[in-house]
């Protein structure tokens, strides 16, 4: 008879699971489902590839246990959940397990356990100098209530896009965030079926000490969605929301999440950052808190900024103000009358040099935050610039991970 097979089923702890649905958007293979009450993974489809682990905003997908796959829970019992079951010790392969023999020999069976392949992904780590960041100090059952304290369109009033930079003010209430985190808004009312809306996440748009230093406020950046990918005319439920809210407005927030794409505190530390449209929240966030501690900051800050054209660009004009010593900005408008095309990679490639030196620089850190499609485009344009750098880029980028120095963040 043949060993029984040993699976790590993938597990989401109901617990910390904000219902946000970003699971079931990613999984490529519909191996994640949901009721009203629980999102849950079918242990006979997941096959363990990780797309869903870094989207989810709070790490609750992040749960594995290794079972015998005859005893795997199923998502009928997965859906009745309030918190994870333990850790159940596997049956031990022979009597040595409960009896060590100490004449046993080296070959004696590993314990089932040991069988186990792990699934091979890496997670995302923070830098090494990150401060610590709070998560999820408010879930759905009890969200936090924030007042607006201010609402203001950032694009042009003849821009196609109309996003919006709106303050959220947490009163005495205990909020705290990093740049790079995200939190999640839960919209009023109720879906179509009757059912709560599902909650939006949006990157925090101002430094830890608040947009006002020293208030206990966060900036969002928001884009008010029209449309979908296709260009067909749908209304976003949060970004409208969101958009046309009047000061002295109460939202109901959750987070803060994200433990991994956190800025460095050292003090040699670089950054680049690469973002398109409004995945300049986290990048924005980022520079004013190097900018209101300048002393703090020696090394080098390089940004490169997607946007159709400069008037569909959130925050254009206060960039335009920083000058160059502080902030090496590289700009790529894709949709600029009477100019070629052009994206962040093409910028990239433009500045190779620079960008390989920082990509090879054990101090340099690269933020990417915006269109999925841009990720792909960019990581290409690093392994140009590093080829021509005469860096091997594959190597590189597996060490830049490893570190905690390649932070990506794409929707
Ligand atoms: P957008 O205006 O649609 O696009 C910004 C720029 O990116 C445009 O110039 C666009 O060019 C270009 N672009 C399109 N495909 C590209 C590709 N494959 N490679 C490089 N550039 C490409 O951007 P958006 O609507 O603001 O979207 C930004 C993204 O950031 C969204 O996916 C959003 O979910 C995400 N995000 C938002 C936040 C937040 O807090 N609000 C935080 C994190 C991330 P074209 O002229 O070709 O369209």
């Amino acid at each position: 008879m043949g060993a029984p097979e040993i699976i790590r089923q993938h597990l989401i702890d109901p617990e910390i699971c904000i219902r946000c649905n970003t699971c079931e958007d990613t999984c490529p293979i519909d191996a994640i489902t949901h009721d009203d009450r629980n999102y849950v993974v079918k242990a006979d489809v997941c096959n363990g590839c990780g797309a869903c682990l870094s989207p989810c905003p709070t790490g609750a997908i992040d749960n594995w246990r290794t079972m015998l796959k005859s005893e795997a829970y199923p998502i009928e019992a997965q859906l009745l959940w309030d918190e994870l079951p333990g850790d159940t010790p596997l049956p031990a392969t022979g009597e040595t397990e409960s009896q060590p023999d100490p004449a046993a020999p080296e070959s004696a069976p590993e314990p089932l356990a040991q069988q186990v392949e792990t699934s091979g992904h890496t997670s995302p780590k923070a830098p090494w100098s990150a401060a610590h960041p709070y998560v999820n100090l408010h879930g759905v059952r009890a969200p936090a209530t924030a007042t607006v304290a201010g609402n203001y369109r950032l694009t042009a009033d003849d821009a196609s896009s109309d996003v919006h930079h709106i303050v959220l003010d947490f009163g005495q209430h205990f909020f705290p965030v990093l740049e790079g985190q995200a939190i999640g808004i839960v919209p009023p009312g109720t879906d179509a079926a009757g059912k709560p809306h599902y909650i939006r996440m949006y990157s925090i748009a101002s430094p830890r000490d608040g947009e006002r230093p020293g208030y206990n406020n966060i900036a969002l950046t928001v884009k008010r969605v029209e449309q979908d990918h296709e260009g067909r005319p749908v209304r976003g439920v949060a970004s409208n929301f969101l958009c046309d809210l009047a000061r002295g407005d109460e939202v109901r927030v959750v987070g803060p999440f994200g433990s991994t794409f956190l800025m460095p505190n050292h003090r040699e530390a670089s950054v680049m950052m690469i973002c398109t449209g409004t995945g300049s929240a986290p990048m924005r966030a980022m520079t004013e808190r190097m900018r209101r501690n300048l002393d703090h900051f020696a090394g080098q800050r390089m940004l490169f900024f997607g946007a159709r054209n400069a008037r569909e660009l959130p925050y254009f004009g206060p960039l335009m103000k920083l000058p160059t010593s502080f902030l090496d900005i590289h700009f790529a408008f894709s949709r600029d009358p009477g100019q070629p095309r052009r994206y962040v990679q093409d910028a990239i490639r433009d500045a190779g040099a620079r960008v390989a030196g920082l990509l090879n620089d054990p101090h340099g850190h690269i933020y990417i935050c915006g269109l999925k499609g841009m990720e792909d485009g960019v990581l290409a344009a690093f392994g140009d610039a590093c080829a021509d750098a005469g860096l091997p880029w594959a190597e590189l980028e597996a060490r830049m991970k490893a570190e905690g120095r390649l932070h990506i963040e794409t929707y």
